[in-house]
């Protein structure tokens, strides 16, 4: 089955049990002081479940881009070398605002899986909140229950807080949630080690594809819980993780979602993708990646540039960049000639790329030409500075060094660090803001924001304010709801 096939089959079928079918909201987020860009399917939802609107459908299904680069999921760092974590994906959900609840989530979850793309339900293995007495958490007896309808008991888990407890912020909706991994080892491999103990492990092999989150209480600004009057549902499954299992692939870029890209870069640079762990593999994963990310970002009206959201695309471009130079060998643009490819491929899902294709190559190409004037001098600067650390006997590269990095060569202090731990060295990072600071540079101040999914911007009062600075949005938004 075709990617395209598979998440059609995932909208229709969420179509048949009433769900009206939404567009994804933009990759980027223009009006949210606290959130730079989408990161899960529910962003867009997120005044729906504070009770600032009323939604005009109770049942919505769709796809989102996510991109994960910044603030509390940040997977910049696995992506390419795991085979599994993107910068930007495909988010598939389905939601229930004050609708239905554990027992319908739980059963269609089921029936997706098993009854429509038949998954082996031995490979299955579900999670439920195991409660936290501390803090008067109970066990998600419902989830279990509705599960053991399913499921065999070996295959329901019980897991903690922190993979099993979903919280918007400090304050705001949360709630309990009931993840599904996939044991996609072989059938020896199985039969050897039990995938129970191997879920959340990262094992490479065993991966979480969908979250099922239901929101069922209000986390007050002392802390304290209280259920919510109407109970939601929120849930979020990686497209490209369901597409691998479907598929049957052992890695999610061996999946028709990524192999033209990587079909291109290898046309491109003369050079063989063998899907192992070299470096060389790396890049083509890495670019395959990172372009989709670029690509969208700027399509829904992301330009790179030295501050905020702007910073997160140039440093993911230059991360892209230097993969290509160093370790495909190929030394001028070359991520604008992937553009085509993934434009066609999704020109009947996300529109917005093909529409602008010429402006997103062209802003691409620009970028790529900047930096690669800088970084044959900036690799050797960062060489002679690793060489020196070794013979002095140092393990790290200090913040001065690495502010050079930035100031001069532009290079963004995560490639930096890469490019240091590729040879066993740290660096420095206090030091490094440190010299930031001193220069008064903004972008950091316009990144520092984004630590948390939401950050409560202005204390929330008894009357429930769950509104923005009114520093930055005009007071007539700043909304109010009943606690
Ligand atoms: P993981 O534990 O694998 O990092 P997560 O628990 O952070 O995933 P959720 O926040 O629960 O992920 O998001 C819902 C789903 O989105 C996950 O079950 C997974 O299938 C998918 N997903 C999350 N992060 C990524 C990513 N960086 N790339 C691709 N898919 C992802
Ligand atoms: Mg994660
Ligand atoms: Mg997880
Ligand atoms: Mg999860």
């Amino acid at each position: 089955m075709t990617s395209a096939a598979i998440r059609q089959q995932f909208l229709d079928f969420f179509k048949e049990k009433q769900h009206t079918i939404v567009p994804s909201a933009p990759i980027v987020i223009k009006n949210d002081p606290t959130l730079l860009f989408t990161n899960a399917g529910m962003n867009q939802f997120k005044d729906y479940f504070l009770g600032n609107k009323v939604p005009a459908h109770r049942r919505v299904a769709d796809t989102q881009k996510c991109l994960r680069v910044s603030g509390k999921h940040n997977d910049l760092e696995e992506v390419g070398v795991d085979t599994y974590h993107h910068t930007m994906f495909e988010m598939l959900g389905n939601w229930s605002f004050g609708d239905y609840f554990k027992k319908e989530a739980i059963a269609w979850s089921w029936e997706l899986l098993t009854g429509i793309f038949k998954i082996n339900p031995g490979q299955i293995y579900v999670t439920v909140f195991e409660g936290d007495e501390s803090e008067g958490l109970p066990f998600d007896q419902e989830a279990y229950d509705e599960w053991a309808k399913w499921v065999d008991p070996a295959h329901i888990l019980k897991g903690n807080k922190k993979d099993n407890f979903w919280e918007m912020g400090d304050t705001g909706p949360c709630g309990p949630c009931s993840e599904i991994h996939m044991d996609c080892r072989t059938e020896a491999e199985r039969a050897g080690v039990s995938g129970a103990s191997l879920v959340n492990a990262d094992h490479p092999q065993v991966i979480e594809i969908w979250n099922n989150v239901f929101m069922q209480f209000n986390r007050g600004k002392d802390g304290s819980l209280t259920p919510l009057p109407e109970k939601h549902v929120d849930t979020g499954m990686g497209f490209e993780r369901l597409v691998r299992v479907l598929q049957q692939k052992t890695s999610n870029y061996d999946t028709d979602v990524f192999t033209g890209t990587i079909q291109v870069i290898s046309q491109l640079t003369g050079k063989k993708y063998s899907a192992a762990d070299s470096r060389q593999d790396i890049a083509f994963r890495v670019l395959a990646d990172h372009i989709r990310a670029i690509a969208f970002s700027i399509a829904d009206g992301q330009l790179p540039s030295n501050t905020g959201a702007g910073y997160v695309i140039r440093r993911i471009l230059r991360r892209a960049v230097r993969y290509y130079y160093s370790y495909l060998d190929y030394k001028t643009p070359l991520l604008f000639q992937l553009v085509p490819v993934i434009a066609k491929q999704f020109d009947g899902v996300f529109p917005e790329l093909v529409q602008q294709q010429d402006f997103v190559t062209k802003v691409i190409k620009e970028e790529e030409e900047a930096f690669l004037r800088t970084l044959e001098k900036g690799l050797k600067k960062i060489d002679e500075l690793i060489q020196t650390a070794k013979t002095s006997g140092l393990s790290t590269l200090d913040g001065a060094q690495a502010f050079e990095l930035y100031d001069t060569f532009g290079f963004p202090i995560d490639l930096t660090r890469l490019i240091a731990s590729e040879n066993e060295l740290s660096v420095d990072e206090a030091g490094f803001a440190e010299q930031m600071q001193q220069q008064k540079n903004r972008s950091r101040a316009a990144t520092a924001l984004d630590t948390e999914d939401w950050v409560p911007v202005h204390p929330t009062d008894k009357t429930g304010f769950v509104g923005y600075d009114d520093l930055l949005v005009p007071t007539e938004v700043v909304k109010y709801r009943k606690v």
